[in-house]
């Protein structure tokens, strides 16, 4: 049985648990393919992108209730950009907006923390502790941003044994490069360069019930929600805005 291991720090915990499960039992027969990602390096690369429009990110409150806050910090201090944590529920959405958009405002750049009903400062100390003592950062490949640098998690030390990629031999996957092959456009919509509409596979053979990119996967996924909430087809396409989406960003989902 080989376990394909997906998600961002979120789900890297229950990963870890049961890769020690399966070490404690003696598992003979289970291999996980490993496919961890961490958010904060992905946020660090759209910034540093000298094209990049956007000002400012909506945190993920389910990243922010494992890791915390301590990496978003670190990011504001060196980038200057407000970063407001908040929930998945359209009010939590709406007062991490309202949050950015003061800040923006006032020309301030801070963590803000509006869903500090599930989002302590500190996080998950057992879940980090856990990560760290199965999975080391290693660079990886983002669709649309390219390799980055600590960008996503792999199995050290004891755990390797259960990486099906060392198992069986399973070559490092290139993803799609051209255009014509991949006509995904999520790394200029994650910097802020083009709307979902604009990506010739939206509503044509990107659609949640056949999802092309993670973006169009998850009902917080920027093209799922512009899908979703599209004004009626009355013929016409939805007409993005000429600029473009800025401002605000959320999750890199
Ligand atoms: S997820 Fe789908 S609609 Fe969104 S940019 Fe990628 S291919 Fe286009």
């Amino acid at each position: 049985m080989v376990f394909l291991a997906v998600g961002f720090e979120t789900t890297a915990p229950a990963t870890a648990l049961l890769a020690r499960q399966a070490l404690a039992l003696g598992l003979e027969n289970l291999s996980l393919l490993v496919a961890h990602v961490r958010v904060v390096p992905a946020m660090a690369a759209i910034l540093a992108d000298p094209a990049n429009q956007v000002q400012g990110f909506l945190a993920a409150g389910h990243v922010g209730a494992v890791m915390g806050l301590a990496e978003l910090e670190a990011l504001v201090a060196a980038q200057r950009v407000p970063v407001v944590v908040s929930g998945f529920e359209p009010l939590e959405l709406m007062a991490g907006l309202v949050a950015g958009v003061r800040q923006l405002e006032a020309g301030r750049a801070v963590v803000g923390n509006a869903y500090g009903q599930v989002v302590r400062p500190a996080g998950n100390p057992a879940a980090q502790r856990q990560l760290a003592e199965e999975f080391a950062v290693v660079d990886q490949p983002w669709r649309g941003l390219g390799v980055l640098p600590g960008g996503g998690l792999a199995l050290r030390g004891p755990y390797r044994r259960l990486d099906a990629r060392e198992r069986f031999g399973i070559p490092t996957m290139q993803g799609n490069r051209t255009a014509a092959a991949d006509p995904c456009i999520s790394g200029r919509s994650l910097r802020g360069l083009a709307s979902p509409p604009d990506c010739p596979a939206f509503g044509v053979t990107c659609t949640p019930e056949h999802p092309l990119g993670a973006r169009m996967v998850s009902s917080e996924g920027a093209c799922a929600a512009y899908y979703r909430y599209r004004p009626p087809v009355d013929g016409a396409s939805i007409r993005p805005s000429p600029r473009g989406t800025q401002g605000i960003l959320a999750s890199p989902s």
